[in-house]
């Protein structure tokens, strides 16, 4: 008994396990000296006005420039950031970083009325978070931040709402991201009082051959017109997907059709040669709404 279990272990030890606590390991001393090198920069994924072609907004989408392993997205680092509870300390190096990107383009003639941030429900009081936030807030710029559907359901206390209230009064809008995604009540979300819904990327998906896709997505424009709510479609890919999002009555598009996320040098350059939608470059883009 003794024997096997002794085998078992040795097995543990020098099997897949150790191999992944081990690069889990390396993973996290990776990321904290990439913290230290500077290598985490945000990327900006243009949202279009689904009537005018006007840009209206950009999301900020945080990338690792890792010197071997080239660019990585929030997918392959975000479990390790939550993990070293780091999450707070990427987000205001994104908004820390966003704010004289965007001075740099204005300087170039583009002027992006809107910009958006995804922060985790629970570093909504961050200290690091909020100070990034109120300085970036109350310029030219417009700033929301995106929150998940799901933190509706996990932060329904008195707290969290007060949150919400500093975030607002300093001028910051809120966006539900993902929606539809998770299970949220309709009274919750009414009650944040979001400036605009963000469709969840698997509902817009499918929306060409799925009718059922197709009157979800038509509910949920209608509900949140009827509250005075902005939508967002996210991962919009085909120009068919587009037609049909518009003629719904999505506000804005957002997705691979238009731009991936970009830099701060490939994104003007992306927008001017987008011949087919009014050039920002030119004349100053109109009003976000
Ligand atoms: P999200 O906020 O829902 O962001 C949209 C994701 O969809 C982005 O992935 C974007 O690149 C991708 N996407 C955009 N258009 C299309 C499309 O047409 N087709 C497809 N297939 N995908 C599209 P990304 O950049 O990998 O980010 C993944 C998630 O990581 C984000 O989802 C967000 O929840 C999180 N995240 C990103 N940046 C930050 C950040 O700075 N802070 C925090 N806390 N979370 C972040
Ligand atoms: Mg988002
Ligand atoms: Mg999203
Ligand atoms: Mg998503």
């Amino acid at each position: 008994r003794a024997k096997e279990s002794g085998r078992n272990r040795i097995e543990v030890f020098t099997g897949t396990v150790a191999a992944e606590i081990r690069s889990a390991w390396q993973l996290s001393v990776a990321f904290r000296a990439a913290l230290e090198n500077d290598e985490f920069v945000p990327f900006f994924q243009p949202q279009i006005c689904a009537r005018t072609g006007n840009l209206v907004g950009v999301e900020a989408l945080v990338r690792w420039r890792h010197p071997t392993l080239g660019l990585l997205r929030p997918g392959q680092f975000m479990p390790v950031a939550e993990q070293l509870r780091l999450v707070p300390e990427l987000d205001r190096i994104v908004m820390q970083k966003s704010a004289p990107v965007l001075e740099r383009w204005r300087e170039k003639g583009l002027i992006v009325p809107r910009i958006s941030f995804n922060v985790s429900s629970g570093h909504l009081h961050d200290p690091e978070v909020l100070c990034a936030a109120q300085r970036m807030a109350g310029g030219e710029t417009r700033v929301a931040f995106e929150l998940v559907e799901s933190i509706l359901v996990e932060e329904e206390s008195e707290t969290f709402r007060r949150h919400l209230e500093a975030i607002r009064a300093l001028g910051i809008d809120i966006e539900i991201d993902d929606f539809g995604s998770g299970h949220a009540s309709i009274l919750g979300l009414m009650q944040i009082a979001p400036t605009a819904l963000k469709i969840d990327r698997r509902i817009v998906a499918p929306i060409v051959e799925d009718p059922g896709a197709r009157r979800m997505v038509k509910m949920i424009v209608d509900l949140a017109t009827s509250q005075n709510v902005r939508t967002v479609a996210e991962g919009v890919e085909t120009a068919e997907q587009a037609r049909l999002l518009r003629e719904m009555g999505c506000d804005v598009l957002q997705g691979f059709l238009y731009a991936e996320p970009l830099d701060e040098a490939e994104l003007p350059r992306h927008l001017r040669a987008m011949v087919w939608y009014h050039d920002p470059l030119e004349e100053p883009a109109p009003a976000a709404d």
